[in-house]
């Protein structure tokens, strides 16, 4: 069965951290979540002032953060001791688990800012386990040529010629694949049956059996096992699915877990110092 677009958010603009500019695409009035995506904002700008303050300290717990930088340079630090610079086409995949504070801020002072950053859910099983990293930088990323006017970098999951994405994950088995186009082509693969999916377009313009997809727009795409997408001219957009969790959701602020006393707990936490150390960037 085909996987055609069921719904094209075009995304809330709004700040978060301190005054950086983004786009919400899901996690928003439009698009409250995908099962088990929780969160997807875009931020891109040349504007130091729109992302200059970045997201000071803060928490997490319950679920993790996937930020894809498309150009730019973030540097990260946490409570556990990690610290690192994500640069132009490094991905972090970052369960916080149990509990995490980190900061992401700007390693940069003018020039593009831009990228992606996904919320993926845990499983009730996962949501108090220890927090753990995957990162990867531009070259760690496989890539996978399709002839010679497509080709993707594989993120997570395996396509249908095998590549193995640099990520792995035990519980949502997620695709997250960047494709692009030099020019005119057509993209087909496999999508398991049951996993949420969607598209985002990062350049260009897509369509989805005969359906447009523009840039900045985020396409749900309906249930299936396959997918072909197309493109008049150049354009780079991003695969994303995972299966879902249906676990019930409570979330406020930089916490989601399964109920609301299990949220204000972790309100609780915060504040006597259990869910992290205290730390300062
Ligand atoms: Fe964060």
């Amino acid at each position: 069965m085909k996987r055609t677009i069921k719904k094209i958010i075009t995304g809330e603009k709004t700040s978060d951290g301190k005054g950086v500019q983004l786009t919400r695409l899901i996690g928003s009035s439009a698009l409250d979540m995908l099962d088990p995506f929780l969160l997807m904002d875009a931020f891109g700008s040349d504007k130091p002032q729109d992302y200059i303050g970045g997201f000071p300290p803060h928490p997490h717990r319950g679920f993790e953060t996937v930020t894809y930088l498309f150009a730019g340079k973030m540097r990260h630090k946490d409570s556990v001791g990690n610290s690192g610079i994500i640069e132009t086409g490094g991905v972090q995949w970052m369960r916080a688990g149990k509990g995490i504070i980190h900061s992401e801020m700007p390693e940069q002072e003018e020039g593009v800012l831009f990228g992606v950053q996904l919320w993926v859910n845990l499983p009730t099983t996962h949501k108090m386990s220890e927090p753990h990293y995957q990162e990867v930088n531009k070259t760690g990323i496989p890539k996978e040529i399709r002839g010679g006017d497509c080709f993707l970098k594989v993120i997570a999951g395996k396509t249908k010629n095998g590549t193995q994405g640099a990520m792995s994950h035990d519980l949502i088995d997620p695709l997250y694949w960047d494709i692009h186009f030099s020019q005119h082509a057509t993209f087909s693969d496999k999508i398991p049956a049951g996993h949420n999916a969607f598209i985002y377009v990062i350049e260009g313009e897509i369509t989805v059996y005969g359906e447009s997809v523009t840039k900045n727009q985020l396409a749900v795409l309906s249930d299936g096992h396959h997918i072909e997408i197309k493109s008049a001219s150049s354009a780079r957009f991003l695969l994303i699915a995972g299966k879902p969790l249906n676990e019930p959701v409570s979330r406020s602020g930089p916490f989601v877990m399964n109920t609301d006393e299990e949220i204000q707990q972790a309100f609780a936490d915060y504040e006597s110092g259990k869910l992290a150390k205290p730390f300062q960037a």
